[in-house]
Protein backbone atom coordinates (compact mmCIF):
# COMPACT_ATOMS: atom_id res chain seq x y z
CA UNK A 1 0.00 0.00 0.00
CA UNK A 2 1.11 3.60 -0.75
CA UNK A 3 2.92 5.57 2.42
CA UNK A 4 3.04 9.01 1.33
CA UNK A 5 0.07 11.25 0.65
CA UNK A 6 -0.35 14.57 -0.08
CA UNK A 7 -2.80 14.85 3.26
CA UNK A 8 -3.76 12.27 5.77
CA UNK A 9 -7.20 12.82 7.68
CA UNK A 10 -7.24 11.53 11.16
CA UNK A 11 -10.84 10.53 11.79
CA UNK A 12 -13.77 9.27 9.80
CA UNK A 13 -16.71 11.25 11.01
CA UNK A 14 -18.73 13.80 9.67
CA UNK A 15 -15.98 16.25 9.26
CA UNK A 16 -12.95 14.39 8.45
CA UNK A 17 -14.83 12.34 6.00
CA UNK A 18 -15.69 16.10 4.33
CA UNK A 19 -12.79 17.05 4.49
CA UNK A 20 -11.09 14.05 2.81
CA UNK A 21 -13.50 13.87 -0.28
CA UNK A 22 -13.39 17.58 -1.08
CA UNK A 23 -10.20 16.98 -1.14
CA UNK A 24 -9.56 14.05 -3.00
CA UNK A 25 -11.68 15.62 -5.62
CA UNK A 26 -9.71 18.55 -6.17
CA UNK A 27 -6.87 15.93 -6.97
CA UNK A 28 -4.89 15.49 -3.61
CA UNK A 29 -3.67 11.95 -2.73
CA UNK A 30 -5.69 11.50 0.80
CA UNK A 31 -5.92 8.65 3.30
CA UNK A 32 -8.27 8.64 6.09
CA UNK A 33 -8.07 6.58 9.38
CA UNK A 34 -10.54 5.33 11.34
CA UNK A 35 -10.05 3.26 14.01
CA UNK A 36 -14.41 2.92 14.57
CA UNK A 37 -17.48 3.14 12.01
CA UNK A 38 -17.84 5.18 9.34
CA UNK A 39 -19.38 8.14 9.97
CA UNK A 40 -18.51 8.87 13.22
CA UNK A 41 -20.52 10.31 16.21
CA UNK A 42 -23.39 11.60 14.33
CA UNK A 43 -24.06 8.80 12.06
CA UNK A 44 -23.24 5.93 14.70
CA UNK A 45 -24.18 7.59 18.09
CA UNK A 46 -25.34 10.54 17.56
CA UNK A 47 -27.38 12.87 15.24
CA UNK A 48 -28.85 9.75 13.38
CA UNK A 49 -29.58 7.18 15.91
CA UNK A 50 -31.01 9.78 18.15
CA UNK A 51 -33.71 11.81 15.46
CA UNK A 52 -34.59 8.14 14.90
CA UNK A 53 -35.62 7.54 18.72
CA UNK A 54 -36.84 11.31 18.62
CA UNK A 55 -39.64 10.05 15.63
CA UNK A 56 -40.30 6.80 17.83
CA UNK A 57 -41.37 9.21 21.08
CA UNK A 58 -43.12 11.87 18.47
CA UNK A 59 -45.31 8.65 17.65
CA UNK A 60 -45.98 7.88 21.71
CA UNK A 61 -47.18 11.90 21.56
CA UNK A 62 -49.55 11.35 18.19
CA UNK A 63 -51.14 8.79 19.95
CA UNK A 64 -52.25 10.91 22.95
CA UNK A 65 -53.89 12.70 20.69
CA UNK A 66 -55.54 10.50 18.32
CA UNK A 67 -58.89 10.38 19.92
CA UNK A 68 -59.08 14.41 19.70
CA UNK A 69 -59.39 13.86 15.53
CA UNK A 70 -62.22 10.70 16.16
CA UNK A 71 -59.51 7.90 16.49
CA UNK A 72 -60.13 5.19 18.32
CA UNK A 73 -56.74 3.65 18.46
CA UNK A 74 -55.34 1.05 21.32
CA UNK A 75 -51.73 0.99 21.96
CA UNK A 76 -50.84 -2.33 22.28
CA UNK A 77 -46.92 -1.50 23.24
CA UNK A 78 -43.75 -0.77 21.93
CA UNK A 79 -41.05 -3.02 20.48
CA UNK A 80 -38.23 -1.45 21.68
CA UNK A 81 -36.02 -4.66 20.47
CA UNK A 82 -37.37 -4.58 17.06
CA UNK A 83 -36.67 -0.45 16.15
CA UNK A 84 -33.16 -0.95 17.40
CA UNK A 85 -32.50 -4.10 14.88
CA UNK A 86 -34.04 -1.95 11.94
CA UNK A 87 -32.22 1.64 13.43
CA UNK A 88 -29.14 -0.89 13.79
CA UNK A 89 -29.65 -1.88 10.12
CA UNK A 90 -30.06 1.60 8.83
CA UNK A 91 -26.77 3.28 10.22
CA UNK A 92 -25.01 -0.27 8.84
CA UNK A 93 -26.13 0.99 5.45
CA UNK A 94 -25.26 4.59 6.19
CA UNK A 95 -21.41 2.93 7.28
CA UNK A 96 -21.28 1.42 3.94
CA UNK A 97 -22.30 3.88 2.59
CA UNK A 98 -19.67 6.30 3.27
CA UNK A 99 -17.08 3.42 2.51
CA UNK A 100 -18.33 3.50 -1.17
CA UNK A 101 -18.51 7.26 -1.10
CA UNK A 102 -14.75 7.94 -0.37
CA UNK A 103 -13.77 5.22 -2.35
CA UNK A 104 -15.81 6.53 -5.19
CA UNK A 105 -13.53 9.77 -4.20
CA UNK A 106 -10.64 8.03 -4.43
CA UNK A 107 -9.62 8.49 -0.75
CA UNK A 108 -7.91 5.59 0.83
CA UNK A 109 -9.23 4.51 3.71
CA UNK A 110 -6.73 2.84 6.63
CA UNK A 111 -8.45 0.47 9.68
CA UNK A 112 -6.59 1.63 13.16
CA UNK A 113 -6.18 3.79 15.64
CA UNK A 114 -3.67 7.15 14.47
CA UNK A 115 -0.75 8.64 16.97
CA UNK A 116 1.72 11.11 15.36
CA UNK A 117 5.35 10.10 14.92
CA UNK A 118 6.75 13.57 14.13
CA UNK A 119 4.85 16.53 12.59
CA UNK A 120 4.82 14.78 8.71
CA UNK A 121 4.34 11.31 10.13
CA UNK A 122 1.42 9.00 11.19
CA UNK A 123 1.38 5.98 12.42
CA UNK A 124 -1.35 3.13 12.48
CA UNK A 125 -0.38 0.25 14.65
CA UNK A 126 2.98 -0.96 12.83
CA UNK A 127 2.75 0.97 9.35
CA UNK A 128 3.88 4.82 8.97
CA UNK A 129 2.64 7.06 6.89
CA UNK A 130 3.92 10.71 5.99
CA UNK A 131 2.11 13.43 4.39
CA UNK A 132 2.72 16.95 3.54
CA UNK A 133 -0.50 17.91 5.47
CA UNK A 134 -2.81 16.19 8.57
CA UNK A 135 -5.93 17.14 9.15
CA UNK A 136 -7.08 16.01 12.74
CA UNK A 137 -11.29 15.38 13.09
CA UNK A 138 -10.89 12.80 15.81
CA UNK A 139 -14.14 14.37 17.63
CA UNK A 140 -15.35 13.42 20.87
CA UNK A 141 -16.65 11.35 23.58
CA UNK A 142 -19.12 11.40 26.43
CA UNK A 143 -17.87 12.22 30.01
CA UNK A 144 -17.99 10.38 32.93
CA UNK A 145 -17.53 11.84 36.05
CA UNK A 146 -15.24 10.54 38.56
CA UNK A 147 -17.24 9.63 41.21
CA UNK A 148 -17.47 6.52 43.17
CA UNK A 149 -19.71 4.17 41.47
CA UNK A 150 -20.15 6.49 38.82
CA UNK A 151 -19.45 3.34 36.01
CA UNK A 152 -23.10 1.90 37.15
CA UNK A 153 -24.30 5.14 34.98
CA UNK A 154 -24.19 4.63 31.21
CA UNK A 155 -23.82 7.05 28.58
CA UNK A 156 -25.18 8.31 25.56
CA UNK A 157 -23.08 6.29 23.67
CA UNK A 158 -24.25 2.74 25.35
CA UNK A 159 -28.15 4.60 25.33
CA UNK A 160 -27.91 3.63 21.68
CA UNK A 161 -26.94 -0.08 22.46
CA UNK A 162 -29.69 -0.78 25.27
CA UNK A 163 -31.37 -4.00 23.87
CA UNK A 164 -34.69 -3.22 26.37
CA UNK A 165 -36.08 0.31 27.56
CA UNK A 166 -35.65 0.75 31.33
CA UNK A 167 -38.46 1.29 33.19
CA UNK A 168 -36.61 3.99 35.44
CA UNK A 169 -34.31 6.55 34.22
CA UNK A 170 -32.58 8.81 36.16
CA UNK A 171 -30.44 11.23 33.48
CA UNK A 172 -27.66 13.53 34.78
CA UNK A 173 -27.47 16.91 32.62
CA UNK A 174 -28.42 19.62 31.43
CA UNK A 175 -28.00 20.22 27.70
CA UNK A 176 -29.21 19.32 24.71
CA UNK A 177 -28.36 15.58 24.92
CA UNK A 178 -29.73 15.35 28.34
CA UNK A 179 -33.15 16.95 27.22
CA UNK A 180 -33.25 14.84 23.98
CA UNK A 181 -33.11 11.75 26.02
CA UNK A 182 -35.11 12.55 28.76
CA UNK A 183 -37.78 13.27 25.97
CA UNK A 184 -37.19 9.55 24.30
CA UNK A 185 -37.45 8.01 27.45
CA UNK A 186 -40.67 9.74 28.70
CA UNK A 187 -42.26 9.77 25.47
CA UNK A 188 -41.95 5.66 25.40
CA UNK A 189 -43.20 5.13 28.75
CA UNK A 190 -40.30 5.51 30.82
CA UNK A 191 -40.39 7.22 34.35
CA UNK A 192 -38.05 9.88 34.07
CA UNK A 193 -35.50 12.06 36.41
CA UNK A 194 -33.46 14.94 35.08
CA UNK A 195 -30.96 15.83 37.75
CA UNK A 196 -29.71 19.39 36.81
CA UNK A 197 -26.38 20.94 38.91
CA UNK A 198 -27.99 24.66 38.29
CA UNK A 199 -31.14 26.28 37.88
CA UNK A 200 -32.35 25.46 34.62
CA UNK A 201 -31.67 23.56 31.21
CA UNK A 202 -30.00 24.65 28.16
CA UNK A 203 -28.42 27.09 29.53
CA UNK A 204 -25.92 28.05 26.72
CA UNK A 205 -29.65 29.17 24.34
CA UNK A 206 -31.72 31.92 25.23
CA UNK A 207 -33.27 32.08 28.59
CA UNK A 208 -37.03 31.91 27.30
CA UNK A 209 -36.05 28.52 25.47
CA UNK A 210 -35.20 26.96 28.63
CA UNK A 211 -37.80 28.07 30.69
CA UNK A 212 -39.86 27.19 28.66
CA UNK A 213 -38.62 23.35 28.04
CA UNK A 214 -38.39 23.09 31.41
CA UNK A 215 -42.34 23.97 31.88
CA UNK A 216 -43.00 21.57 29.02
CA UNK A 217 -41.30 18.90 30.08
CA UNK A 218 -42.46 19.31 33.50
CA UNK A 219 -46.45 19.25 32.52
CA UNK A 220 -45.73 16.41 30.28
CA UNK A 221 -44.14 14.66 33.59
CA UNK A 222 -40.77 14.76 33.45
CA UNK A 223 -39.30 15.32 37.11
CA UNK A 224 -36.71 17.89 36.68
CA UNK A 225 -35.15 18.48 40.00
CA UNK A 226 -32.42 21.73 40.06
CA UNK A 227 -29.15 21.91 42.42
CA UNK A 228 -28.08 18.52 42.39
CA UNK A 229 -24.30 18.00 42.20
CA UNK A 230 -23.70 14.06 41.95
CA UNK A 231 -21.17 12.66 44.68
CA UNK A 232 -21.68 8.90 43.91
CA UNK A 233 -23.90 6.23 42.35
CA UNK A 234 -24.37 2.75 44.38
CA UNK A 235 -26.10 -0.25 43.55
CA UNK A 236 -28.73 -1.21 46.21
CA UNK A 237 -31.33 -3.88 46.04
CA UNK A 238 -33.80 -1.70 44.62
CA UNK A 239 -31.86 -0.60 41.68
CA UNK A 240 -28.94 2.27 41.38
CA UNK A 241 -29.37 5.49 43.60
CA UNK A 242 -27.00 8.60 42.78
CA UNK A 243 -26.28 10.67 46.15
CA UNK A 244 -26.05 14.26 46.03
CA UNK A 245 -23.53 16.58 48.20
CA UNK A 246 -26.45 18.38 49.89
CA UNK A 247 -27.58 14.91 51.15
CA UNK A 248 -30.67 14.22 49.06
CA UNK A 249 -30.38 11.35 47.02
CA UNK A 250 -32.41 10.17 43.94
CA UNK A 251 -34.11 6.85 42.38
CA UNK A 252 -33.86 4.05 42.88
CA UNK A 253 -33.00 3.74 39.02
CA UNK A 254 -32.84 0.82 36.82
CA UNK A 255 -30.66 2.84 34.49
CA UNK A 256 -28.65 6.17 35.08
CA UNK A 257 -27.39 8.36 32.11
CA UNK A 258 -24.62 10.65 32.34
CA UNK A 259 -25.38 13.67 30.07
CA UNK A 260 -22.98 15.80 31.37
CA UNK A 261 -20.71 16.91 28.50
CA UNK A 262 -18.35 15.53 26.19
CA UNK A 263 -14.49 15.33 25.71
CA UNK A 264 -12.13 15.24 22.82
CA UNK A 265 -10.66 12.54 21.65
CA UNK A 266 -7.12 13.19 21.72
CA UNK A 267 -5.51 11.75 24.47
CA UNK A 268 -3.96 8.79 22.33
CA UNK A 269 -3.10 10.88 19.28
CA UNK A 270 0.83 11.61 20.65
CA UNK A 271 0.18 15.39 19.91
CA UNK A 272 3.09 16.55 21.71
CA UNK A 273 5.74 14.52 19.01
CA UNK A 274 3.85 16.66 16.25
CA UNK A 275 4.55 19.57 18.59
CA UNK A 276 0.46 20.39 18.15
CA UNK A 277 -0.55 22.43 21.41
CA UNK A 278 -4.11 21.97 23.49
CA UNK A 279 -6.04 24.12 25.55
CA UNK A 280 -6.82 22.96 29.30
CA UNK A 281 -9.60 20.65 28.38
CA UNK A 282 -7.53 18.92 25.93
CA UNK A 283 -8.87 20.43 22.73
CA UNK A 284 -7.23 21.96 20.03
CA UNK A 285 -7.07 25.51 19.51
CA UNK A 286 -7.03 26.71 15.95
CA UNK A 287 -7.31 29.82 14.17
CA UNK A 288 -10.00 31.13 11.54
CA UNK A 289 -8.30 29.02 8.73
CA UNK A 290 -8.50 25.32 10.80
CA UNK A 291 -5.07 26.19 11.31
CA UNK A 292 -3.29 24.56 14.07
CA UNK A 293 -0.08 26.09 15.92
CA UNK A 294 1.82 23.52 13.44
CA UNK A 295 1.97 25.51 10.16
CA UNK A 296 0.49 22.25 8.23
CA UNK A 297 -1.37 20.49 10.57
CA UNK A 298 -5.22 21.62 10.95
CA UNK A 299 -7.91 20.19 12.84
CA UNK A 300 -11.51 20.62 12.79
CA UNK A 301 -14.83 19.68 14.27
CA UNK A 302 -15.58 18.60 17.70
CA UNK A 303 -11.55 18.11 18.72
CA UNK A 304 -11.34 22.04 18.23
CA UNK A 305 -14.04 22.92 21.10
CA UNK A 306 -16.30 25.00 19.05
CA UNK A 307 -19.58 24.54 18.26
CA UNK A 308 -19.92 20.53 18.53
CA UNK A 309 -22.38 20.56 15.71
CA UNK A 310 -22.22 17.51 12.06
CA UNK A 311 -22.76 20.70 9.83
CA UNK A 312 -20.29 23.02 11.25
CA UNK A 313 -17.71 19.87 10.99
CA UNK A 314 -19.02 19.54 7.51
CA UNK A 315 -18.89 23.10 6.07
CA UNK A 316 -15.39 23.73 8.04
CA UNK A 317 -13.81 20.42 6.14
CA UNK A 318 -15.08 21.51 3.08
CA UNK A 319 -14.12 24.93 3.25
CA UNK A 320 -10.33 24.24 4.70
CA UNK A 321 -10.19 21.80 1.00
CA UNK A 322 -11.82 24.25 -0.78
CA UNK A 323 -8.97 26.38 0.40
CA UNK A 324 -6.17 24.33 0.45
CA UNK A 325 -6.85 22.39 -2.79
CA UNK A 326 -9.48 24.44 -4.52
CA UNK A 327 -7.60 27.72 -4.86
CA UNK A 328 -10.19 29.47 -3.28
CA UNK A 329 -8.20 32.17 -0.85
CA UNK A 330 -9.54 33.08 2.10
CA UNK A 331 -12.10 30.22 2.09
CA UNK A 332 -13.26 29.66 5.96
CA UNK A 333 -16.14 29.08 8.22
CA UNK A 334 -17.51 31.99 10.05
CA UNK A 335 -19.10 30.44 13.20
CA UNK A 336 -21.82 33.03 13.55
CA UNK A 337 -25.24 32.83 12.69
CA UNK A 338 -24.96 28.97 13.13
CA UNK A 339 -28.60 27.77 13.00
CA UNK A 340 -29.59 24.55 15.08
CA UNK A 341 -32.49 22.50 16.85
CA UNK A 342 -33.09 20.36 20.07
CA UNK A 343 -34.64 17.19 19.56
CA UNK A 344 -36.98 17.81 22.51
CA UNK A 345 -40.62 17.41 22.99
CA UNK A 346 -41.46 20.17 22.15
CA UNK A 347 -38.37 20.65 19.68
CA UNK A 348 -36.83 23.94 19.99
CA UNK A 349 -35.10 25.77 16.93
CA UNK A 350 -32.53 29.18 17.22
CA UNK A 351 -30.21 31.29 15.18
CA UNK A 352 -28.33 33.89 16.11
CA UNK A 353 -27.59 35.92 19.85
CA UNK A 354 -29.58 35.26 22.71
CA UNK A 355 -31.40 38.51 24.04
CA UNK A 356 -28.66 38.54 26.81
CA UNK A 357 -25.94 38.77 24.88
CA UNK A 358 -27.69 41.66 22.14
CA UNK A 359 -27.95 43.83 25.57
CA UNK A 360 -24.69 43.01 26.38
CA UNK A 361 -23.94 43.98 23.20
CA UNK A 362 -26.03 46.28 21.75
CA UNK A 363 -27.57 47.64 25.23
CA UNK A 364 -30.70 50.62 24.31
CA UNK A 365 -30.37 49.60 20.52
CA UNK A 366 -32.31 46.31 20.95
CA UNK A 367 -36.01 45.27 20.43
CA UNK A 368 -37.43 42.01 21.15
CA UNK A 369 -40.85 40.88 19.57
CA UNK A 370 -42.77 37.46 21.04
CA UNK A 371 -45.17 36.15 20.57
CA UNK A 372 -47.23 32.87 22.90
CA UNK A 373 -49.76 30.23 21.55
CA UNK A 374 -51.09 27.33 20.90
CA UNK A 375 -50.31 25.40 17.88
CA UNK A 376 -53.68 24.59 16.10
CA UNK A 377 -53.24 20.93 16.48
CA UNK A 378 -53.70 20.86 19.92
CA UNK A 379 -57.24 22.78 19.02
CA UNK A 380 -59.56 20.14 19.39
CA UNK A 381 -58.08 18.44 22.79
CA UNK A 382 -57.62 19.05 26.47
CA UNK A 383 -54.19 18.54 26.58
CA UNK A 384 -52.17 21.69 24.72
CA UNK A 385 -48.66 22.96 24.35
CA UNK A 386 -48.06 26.15 24.07
CA UNK A 387 -45.41 27.71 21.12
CA UNK A 388 -43.01 30.41 22.10
CA UNK A 389 -41.22 32.70 19.31
CA UNK A 390 -39.33 35.39 20.10
CA UNK A 391 -37.07 37.89 17.29
CA UNK A 392 -34.36 40.07 18.67
CA UNK A 393 -33.28 43.01 16.17
CA UNK A 394 -30.87 45.76 16.72
CA UNK A 395 -30.73 49.38 15.47
CA UNK A 396 -32.85 51.90 13.76
CA UNK A 397 -33.53 49.41 10.72
CA UNK A 398 -33.85 46.36 13.31
CA UNK A 399 -31.31 44.07 11.81
CA UNK A 400 -32.61 40.73 13.21
CA UNK A 401 -29.82 39.43 15.00
CA UNK A 402 -31.47 36.37 16.83
CA UNK A 403 -34.28 34.20 15.82
CA UNK A 404 -35.64 31.45 18.64
CA UNK A 405 -38.40 28.91 18.36
CA UNK A 406 -40.03 26.57 20.70
CA UNK A 407 -43.01 24.27 19.86
CA UNK A 408 -44.01 22.00 16.82
CA UNK A 409 -42.32 22.72 13.85
CA UNK A 410 -39.18 24.40 15.28
CA UNK A 411 -37.51 21.59 13.64
CA UNK A 412 -38.35 22.18 9.97
CA UNK A 413 -38.90 25.96 10.72
CA UNK A 414 -35.50 27.71 11.21
CA UNK A 415 -33.69 26.50 8.08
CA UNK A 416 -35.26 29.26 5.84
CA UNK A 417 -35.22 31.81 8.04
CA UNK A 418 -31.51 31.17 8.80
CA UNK A 419 -31.31 32.03 5.51
CA UNK A 420 -32.71 35.62 5.67
CA UNK A 421 -31.21 36.38 9.19
CA UNK A 422 -27.44 35.49 7.05
CA UNK A 423 -28.26 37.67 4.16
CA UNK A 424 -29.11 41.03 7.04
CA UNK A 425 -33.48 40.71 6.80
CA UNK A 426 -34.84 43.34 9.04
CA UNK A 427 -38.01 42.97 11.10
CA UNK A 428 -39.58 45.16 7.90
CA UNK A 429 -38.16 42.35 5.55
CA UNK A 430 -40.33 39.69 8.05
CA UNK A 431 -43.54 42.31 8.15
CA UNK A 432 -43.33 42.71 4.11
CA UNK A 433 -43.48 38.63 3.96
CA UNK A 434 -46.71 37.50 3.07
CA UNK A 435 -47.84 34.64 5.68
CA UNK A 436 -48.39 30.91 4.98
CA UNK A 437 -51.18 30.00 6.62
CA UNK A 438 -52.20 27.97 8.60
CA UNK A 439 -49.23 27.40 10.31
CA UNK A 440 -47.05 28.09 13.46
CA UNK A 441 -44.39 29.76 11.07
CA UNK A 442 -46.36 32.33 10.10
CA UNK A 443 -46.34 34.31 13.39
CA UNK A 444 -42.69 34.99 12.89
CA UNK A 445 -44.08 37.29 10.08
CA UNK A 446 -46.85 38.25 12.07
CA UNK A 447 -45.70 39.69 15.18
CA UNK A 448 -45.85 43.11 16.32
C1 LIG B 1 -26.19 11.96 21.34
C2 LIG B 1 -25.71 12.99 20.34
C3 LIG B 1 -26.62 13.62 19.54
C4 LIG B 1 -26.20 14.56 18.62
N1 LIG B 1 -27.15 15.18 17.84
C5 LIG B 1 -26.76 16.09 16.93
C6 LIG B 1 -27.72 16.70 16.09
O1 LIG B 1 -28.92 16.43 16.19
N2 LIG B 1 -27.29 17.60 15.18
C7 LIG B 1 -25.95 17.91 15.06
O2 LIG B 1 -25.61 18.73 14.20
N3 LIG B 1 -25.02 17.35 15.85
C8 LIG B 1 -25.39 16.45 16.78
N4 LIG B 1 -24.45 15.84 17.57
C9 LIG B 1 -23.05 16.28 17.45
C10 LIG B 1 -22.36 15.63 16.25
O3 LIG B 1 -22.52 14.24 16.32
C11 LIG B 1 -20.90 16.02 16.24
O4 LIG B 1 -20.79 17.43 16.29
C12 LIG B 1 -20.20 15.53 14.98
O5 LIG B 1 -20.26 14.14 14.86
C13 LIG B 1 -18.73 15.99 15.00
O6 LIG B 1 -18.05 15.49 13.88
P1 LIG B 1 -16.48 15.29 13.94
O7 LIG B 1 -16.08 14.91 12.56
O8 LIG B 1 -15.83 16.45 14.58
O9 LIG B 1 -16.25 14.07 14.95
P2 LIG B 1 -16.86 12.61 15.00
O10 LIG B 1 -18.10 12.50 14.20
O11 LIG B 1 -16.92 12.25 16.44
O12 LIG B 1 -15.76 11.73 14.26
C14 LIG B 1 -14.49 11.51 14.81
C15 LIG B 1 -14.01 10.15 14.36
O13 LIG B 1 -12.64 10.01 14.67
C16 LIG B 1 -12.39 8.69 15.05
N5 LIG B 1 -11.14 8.68 15.81
C17 LIG B 1 -10.90 9.28 17.00
N6 LIG B 1 -9.61 9.13 17.36
C18 LIG B 1 -9.02 8.42 16.37
C19 LIG B 1 -7.71 7.94 16.16
N7 LIG B 1 -6.73 8.18 17.02
N8 LIG B 1 -7.46 7.23 15.04
C20 LIG B 1 -8.44 6.94 14.14
N9 LIG B 1 -9.71 7.40 14.29
C21 LIG B 1 -9.99 8.12 15.38
C22 LIG B 1 -13.62 8.30 15.84
O14 LIG B 1 -13.79 6.90 15.88
C23 LIG B 1 -14.72 9.00 15.04
O15 LIG B 1 -15.28 8.14 14.08
C24 LIG B 1 -24.83 14.87 18.49
C25 LIG B 1 -23.89 14.22 19.30
C26 LIG B 1 -24.33 13.30 20.23
C27 LIG B 1 -23.30 12.60 21.07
Amino acid sequence: MKKHFDLIVIGGGSGGVAHARRAAEYGAQVALVEYGRLGGTCVNVGCVPKKVMWYTAGHAHHFEHAADYGFDVTVNGHDWRGLKRRRDAYIRRLNEIYGKLLDGSGVTTISGTARFIDAHTVAVGTEHYTAERIVVATGGRPMVPGLAGAELGITSDDFFALDERPQRVLIAGSGYIAVELAGVFHGLGSATQLVVRKDGIVRSFDAMLGSELMQAMHKDGVDIVTRVVPTALEQTAAGIVMHAGDGRSFGPADCVLWAIGREPNTDGLDLAKAGIKTDGGGFIPVDTLQQTNVEHIFALGDVTGRQALTPVAIAAGRRLADRLYGGMEGRRLDYKLVPTVIFSHPPIGTVGMTEDEARAEFGEAVNVYSSRFTAMYYALGDRKQRSVMKLITVGEDERIVGCHVIGDGADEMLQGFAVAIRMGATKADFDDTVAIHPTSAEELVTMR
